[in-house]
């Protein structure tokens, strides 16, 4: 197991960080993909320390167009196999869509969703020839319904679900397993990159990063396609996928114009 090297995107903070943290302490090799190269580097050296791992870092603006195509071919010069690779660099923006600048919503869209299904396209096709791999995508509570106030993000996120889903069933019986996680409210850097106070949803509904990764490692060892962590956020899915339609919109939208 020592030799398995997982690739993780958005590593400098937050989902990303506490998920390389745990594979790293679990005896796998990581690659910590980001912007802050800093972030990166210092938490590449912890995890070598602590855990004996390799902890390698590329720093990469994913948004660039061909970088993902230029991760991947990194990684191979490295003489590095991806044997999992956990999609989660992504963030959201939060407002009215027709005041919000569209460049920005196009350019959420591609982070988490073009560059998902690119380095996913890019590593998937190896795991299946080697029989193993894991495929790791960070999707959201917000993929199971429309998202006011968050429309764009919501969207890109149903589409990981939707996507992680189809890819999962798809390859029953590879021997390569497909997870897609689906957090609520969590504390990290993503609120305040998309201007949302943590005021703006309900306080028994928040979690921290690491209990996320603790929670979507857990599944993994259980072979689950969909993992939607913790409780409280359960029985919002669960709710939601009972209500009308009609009713979730509304619902949702109370909730989100408070950002
Ligand atoms: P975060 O703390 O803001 O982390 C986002 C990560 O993505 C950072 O490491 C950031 O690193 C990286 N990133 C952003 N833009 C990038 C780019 N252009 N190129 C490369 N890396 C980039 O937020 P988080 O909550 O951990 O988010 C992780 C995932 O969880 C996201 O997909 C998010 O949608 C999802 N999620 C979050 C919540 C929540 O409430 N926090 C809920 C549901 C789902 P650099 O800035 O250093 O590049």
């Amino acid at each position: 197991m020592a030799q398995e090297v997982a690739l993780v995107t958005g590593a400098s903070s937050g989902i990303g960080e506490a998920l390389a943290r745990r594979i790293a302490r679990d005896g796998r090799h990581v690659v910590l993909v980001a912007r802050r190269a800093e972030r990166l580097e210092a938490l590449a050296r912890e995890l070598g320390e602590a855990h004996g791992v390799g902890a390698h870092v590329i720093v990469k603006d994913l948004l660039r167009p061909g970088a993902p195509r230029e991760l991947v071919e990194e990684v191979a010069r490295r003489g590095l196999t991806v044997d999992w690779l956990v999609n989660n660099a992504g963030f959201g923006t939060a407002g009215r869509f027709d005041r919000l600048p569209v460049q920005g919503e196009l350019d959420e869209i591609r982070l988490n969703v073009e560059v998902l299904v690119e380095l996913t396209g890019r590593c998937l096709p190896a795991m299946v020839a080697r029989k193993a791999g894991v495929v790791m995508n960070i999707a959201s509570v917000g993929a199971f319904a429309p998202g006011p106030y968050m429309a764009t993000y919501a969207a890109t996120k149903a589409f990981v679900l939707s996507f992680s889903e189809g890819i999962a069933a798809e390859l029953g019986g590879t021997g390569v397993q497909v997870l897609c996680v689906c957090p609520g409210f969590t504390r990290t850097e993503f609120q305040q990159r998309a201007g949302i106070t943590e005021s703006g949803g309900p306080g028994f509904l928040w979690m921290e990063a690491d209990a996320v990764a603790r929670k979507g490692l857990s599944a993994l060892d259980r072979n689950a396609a969909v993992c939607v962590t913790g409780v409280p956020n359960k029985a919002a899915v669960a709710m939601e996928r009972l209500l009308p339609r009609v009713a979730v919109r509304k619902t949702a939208a109370q909730v989100t114009k408070r950002f």
